[in-house]
């Protein structure tokens, strides 16, 4: 026994080696782990693929293609753009528009974006919806063509998610086929690990203030899925002692209001996950419950206040989701 252990982590050994890397991209944390053959570690790589997406995809980088696009100095899109933007595009139409990358003149007005809250009047909100509204935008020829030259877009809801899609395409260029690629607690996840189990993700529970540690009761076991949340409790502001939500409804101009404190979404890609948890963040609970059970590639973990009271919270579990807790470790 002691013989066929010794030789299985010998030398010899041609099971492959996990490795992780972590680091910081677009304000968070991200950590990628993978296995291959020599233990290979790409984390130059991994950043610079990082650099490429910002420089394409970042509102906060001046210089991006999609800043340039926004001030109209551009119009041509490349291969993330265009891929982004399609999948932006489609998500809106089937969520009716409340996933929706033209809203950033509102997400900057309500002082979520790159500026400082504007005084937020009806009349305010009203002016700026009459360029909010993804039927007013689109590509022709691979050039973006605007309806309104005042319509600005922002991929933000949907960065993460696609950037561990990104990566992940890239490991597989590599011949790596069991991966998870995690950015600010959105991930993307394939493959089973060498000895045949799934990738374990835990959910984290609703914490009372932005920093509090994490804290998870379920967790759930996955392969070949995106996993993405959305969520109040650690985006938001205070002013006269009422939460703003960082999530805006296209349809009102207004940040979000609402029982559902957290959605977190599995769909097959990292992209799909990400936007789908901000839609449902706008649909609202009974709206995004009604989506879920619909579809057979989305399942979903909502968690929602008590009404009245923010102290306790509920959660709801799609009919596909089997949740495991610590008694199943
Ligand atoms: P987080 O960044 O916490 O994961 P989201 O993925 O939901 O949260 O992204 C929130 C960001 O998405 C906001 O800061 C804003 O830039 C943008 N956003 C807000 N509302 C919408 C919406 N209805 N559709 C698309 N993007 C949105
Ligand atoms: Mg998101």
């Amino acid at each position: 026994m002691l013989l066929v252990l010794l030789t299985a982590c010998g030398p010899l050994d041609r099971s492959p080696q996990r490795v992780n890397i972590r680091g910081t991209v677009f304000g968070t944390y991200y950590s990628i782990t993978y296995y291959e053959d020599e233990g290979t570690v790409f984390h130059d790589a991994v950043d610079s693929l990082f650099q490429d997406f910002n420089r394409s995809l970042s509102i906060y980088d001046k210089e991006s293609l999609l800043s340039r696009i926004n001030r109209n100095e551009e119009t041509k899109a490349d291969q993330y753009f265009e891929m982004v933007f399609t999948r932006a595009q489609e998500i809106s139409r089937e969520t009716g528009g409340a996933f929706d990358a033209t809203v950033l003149p509102l997400v900057n007005a309500w002082g979520f974006g790159f500026s400082e809250r504007a005084d937020m009047t009806a009349e305010k909100v009203d002016s700026l919806l009459q360029f909010v509204g993804y039927e007013k935008v689109w590509l022709e020829d691979g050039h973006l063509v605007k309806e309104d030259d005042r319509v600005q877009l922002d991929f933000n809801a949907i960065a993460k998610g696609y950037a561990a899609d990104v990566v992940g395409s890239w490991l597989e260029s590599k011949g790596v086929i069991t991966y998870l690629v995690e950015i600010g607690g959105d991930l993307v996840a394939r493959g089973v690990k060498p000895d045949g189990s799934k990738w374990r993700i835990g959910l984290e529970v609703p914490a009372g203030e932005m920093d509090a540690a994490q804290e998870w009761t379920y967790f759930v076991e996955i392969r070949d899925s995106g996993l993405a949340t959305s969520g109040d409790y650690r985006r938001y502001y205070e002013k006269d002692g009422r939460r703003y939500s960082h999530t805006i409804d296209p349809e009102t101009g207004h940040p979000v209001d609402h029982q559902l404190m957290s959605a977190s979404v599995f769909a097959p890609d990292g992209i799909s996950a990400d936007a789908y948890a901000t839609a449902f963040m706008v649909m609202g609970l009974e709206g995004s419950i009604e989506f879920v059970e619909k579809r057979n590639d989305l399942e979903a973990y909502l968690i929602f206040a008590a009404p009245d009271d923010t102290e306790t919270y509920g959660y709801y579990a799609s009919t596909g989701l089997e949740l495991l807790s610590r008694e199943d470790l």
